[in-house]
């Protein structure tokens, strides 16, 4: 499968989570490490109706040499994350339940004694995990420093609060996996919280 045929997958499965509503979100896959290129999903189109077509190739700052395709505005922090987490792919959706949890945890989520933290490469009891949240900027480089500055190397997920999550794995079937629990994780969270903190 080729990067745009494996990203259009992905968008697609995204988009029927309801996850990639309107035009938003963005996915990418680490094409080359040295020097560091991804193919991330161009902006604009419904992630629904992507075709294998409508990926960019850019570099590590989000910048692209193609004359035609534009590359996600939010190309620039795939790069980062792919450079400093050595993500093989990277996933960006505008899910609820993340934005709905750093309102209520601004300070970053604590998620324990869960199932499903395995399935986020954690362990299901005597484990704390913190999911952290960055405020939301249109300057990819502002939100990059502040990616940078919480990133912890056994969290591979990332909130920019009133905004959406980023997740990251070796691979696309491994950022999915983080994603698809960190939602239910999350989803729980929020769900909960008057009974739990
Ligand atoms: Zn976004």
């Amino acid at each position: 499968m080729t990067p745009g045929e494996a990203l259009a997958a992905e968008c697609a499965r995204f988009t029927a989570m309801g996850w990639m509503r309107g035009t938003s979100g963005n996915l990418s896959v680490v094409v080359d490490r040295d020097p560091l290129r991804l193919a991330v999903t161009i902006s604009g189109k419904d992630k629904g109706e992507l075709t294998p077509d409508d990926v960019v190739i850019i570099d590590e700052h989000g910048e692209t040499e193609d004359p035609v395709r534009v590359p996600s505005a939010e190309a620039g922090l795939h790069g980062r994350i792919a450079a400093v987490a050595g993500a093989g792919a990277v996933v960006h959706v505008h899910a609820l339940a993340p934005v709905v949890a750093a309102e209520f945890w601004p300070e970053g989520v604590e998620l324990r004694d869960l199932e499903m933290l395995k399935g986020f490469g954690r362990q299901a009891h005597d484990d704390v995990v913190t999911i952290p949240v960055v405020a939301n900027s249109q300057d990819m480089r502002v939100l990059g420093d502040a990616f940078e500055a919480s990133f912890r190397k056994d969290v591979p997920a990332l909130i920019v609060a009133r905004h959406g999550v980023y997740v990251w794995g070796d691979d696309l079937h491994q950022a999915r996996h983080r994603l698809e629990c960190l939602e239910w994780l999350l989803r729980f969270k929020v769900e909960t919280r008057r009974e739990r903190r």
